[in-house]
């Protein structure tokens, strides 16, 4: 079994690396983004546009449901999650109750001036959940605003804007960044050096992986 986490901040790539940790070793992907939009509800979706967090309890329920899938017996990568020290501490009760370890705690140590490079760029397809970087030739669409995976129009999330960004980025340095000490102390990060190529870092992730098996 392998769980992963994938700690970072807003735009450094999360996204990409847990989708492609999730096809080389056959685990479901899980971004809390991802399970949280699915909720129709304007209060949520005000919360997401300001870049703000939702509350822990909700997501804990989120992400509770989710692992208990029968798919992730075999494990999941998360993504986006624990967010805040309050979730460290409920994700570990979790892993309690679910009979689970924590395998590897991957962090994405990246420059503010590149994540800002990075959400500028981005574009992402809302069907399938491909991401891609209109800053970065390799990770441009092969046709301009169109998803190379299922052909729906792809578009900038509604988050990455400057402001909404700056906000981000703030609540991850005060709510998220604290979790890094936490997961150190107890030996189990990992920090990933980012790349300028997205398969640069994945090698990175998976020689550690790998190295394990
Ligand atoms: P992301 O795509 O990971 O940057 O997340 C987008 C937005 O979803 C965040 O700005 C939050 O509003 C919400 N979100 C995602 N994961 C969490 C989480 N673990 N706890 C609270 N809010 C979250």
């Amino acid at each position: 079994m392998k769980t992963i986490l994938l700690i970072g901040p807003p735009a450094s790539g999360k996204g990409t690396q847990a989708r492609l940790i999730s096809n080389k070793y056959n685990i479901p992907h899980i971004s809390t983004s991802v399970l949280i939009s699915n909720v129709v509800n304007d209060e949520i979706k005000e919360i997401m546009k300001q870049g703000t967090l939702v509350n822990d309890d909700f997501v804990y329920q989120l992400v509770t449901n989710r692992l208990s899938q029968p798919d992730c017996e075999r494990g999941y990568v998360l993504e986006g999650y624990p967010r805040t020290m309050t979730q460290a501490h409920d994700f570990e009760k979790l892993l309690a109750k679910l009979n689970q370890k924590l395998n590897y705690v991957f962090f994405l140590d990246i420059k503010k001036e590149e994540v800002i490079k990075r959400m500028s760029g981005r574009i992402v397809c809302l069907q399938c959940e491909a991401i891609y970087n209109e800053n970065y030739p390799a990770q441009k669409p092969k046709n301009k605003g169109i998803c190379d995976r299922c052909g729906s129009q792809l578009q900038k999330r509604s988050d990455d804007n400057k402001t909404t960004f700056e906000k981000r980025y703030d609540v991850y340095m005060g709510m998220t960044a604290p979790i890094i000490n936490y997961y150190q102390e107890k030996k189990q990060l990992h920090v990933i050096k980012c790349q300028d190529l997205v398969a640069d870092t994945f090698q990175e992730i998976e020689k550690i992986i790998d190295w394990a098996c």
